[in-house]
């Protein structure tokens, strides 16, 4: 079984549409795939239409949140939930403050551009996410797309990675409410690419710990921006806590280089997985 736990569609900042993601992975010789498009789950109702027979998909979210730390500024990390109920309100209600969030920071990160010369236009960047949740790969779209950078990796690489004197912060959920929320919906948190320092400053064990307290479910180890050591380092505290432990490729289409399948889970983690949701189901047959 060839199982991966993390994918971005159209719906957010991925290229494929969720039909073209479900047919790739298929194609790629994927069994199970989990859709986990950036703080909605409107992909969920496509993917279960256009699900190819013998293709299992996992009903999933990424989640934007935070975490406080006592000494430093707020630390951005991404939260995986799994089966849960999309109409717990709670939950509908974070997921649609958190998208709004998206916009007004989307377009302070556009005007700040804008002010210091860049052609970029935020009707533009809209556009392009197509009535989808923006994020950053958009804005990056349309800087490709205006000849001021090569590719949507060189955007991040300069123009639009935490750095950079354009960046924006948005008030993203306190991960201990987005894993109260995640198990309140009756789904499965797991803390995302918890060790990839390239997208800035990482947590420490400490907060892992805490996550744990407040409910949180797995770790997802196997992480195309994970090294071989944090991964051992990841999978050494998942044992410590009883913690399940994902792979996944964090597929984003074209915007990025990662392949589907790039990193996939065990089948026992996955039991495990399927085991812990009850608020949804997996679309299968
Ligand atoms: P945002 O959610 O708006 O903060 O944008 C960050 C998202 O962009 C993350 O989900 C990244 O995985 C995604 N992303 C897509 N392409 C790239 C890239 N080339 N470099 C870094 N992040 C990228
Ligand atoms: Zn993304
Ligand atoms: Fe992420
Ligand atoms: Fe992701």
């Amino acid at each position: 079984m060839r199982i991966d736990l993390h994918t971005h569609s159209s719906v957010s900042d991925g290229t494929d549409t969720p039909a073209q993601l479900l047919a790739t992975a298929a194609a790629a010789g994927l069994d199970v795939v989990a859709l986990t498009d950036h703080d909605t789950t409107a992909g969920w109702g496509p993917a279960e239409l256009a699900r190819p027979a013998g293709l299992t998909v996992v009903p999933g979210m990424e989640l934007s949140c935070r975490w406080f730390p006592d000494d430093q500024p707020p630390i951005s990390v991404h939260l995986l939930g799994y089966l849960f109920d999309p109409l717990h309100p709670a939950f509908v209600a974070e997921r649609a403050r958190l998208r709004e969030e998206r916009l007004s920071r989307g377009e302070r990160i556009v005007t700040a551009l804008a002010a210091a010369g860049y052609p970029v236009e935020w009707e533009e960047v809209l556009q392009r996410s197509g009535g989808g949740v923006v994020g950053r790969p958009h804005i990056a779209g349309a800087l490709v797309e205006a000849g001021v950078v090569e590719s949507v990796d060189e955007a991040f690489a300069t123009l639009l990675n935490h750095r950079s004197p354009y960046y924006a912060t948005k008030a993203d959920t306190d991960v201990r409410d987005g894993i109260a929320l995640v198990r309140a919906a009756g789904g499965v948190p797991v803390f995302a690419h918890g060790m990839a320092r390239s997208r800035g400053r990482i947590v420490g064990d400490g907060a892992i710990n805490a996550m744990v307290d407040a409910g949180l479910l797995g770790l997802e180890v196997d992480h195309p921006d994970h090294t071989a050591e944090e991964r051992d380092h990841l999978r050494g505290l998942a044992a410590d806590h009883g913690l399940l432990t994902t792979g996944s490729s964090d597929y984003h289409g074209t915007n990025k280089r990662t392949p589907i399948g790039a990193c996939t889970t065990d089948p026992a983690q996955y039991e495990a997985l399927l085991a812990a949701g009850t608020g949804s189901a997996v679309f299968t047959g």
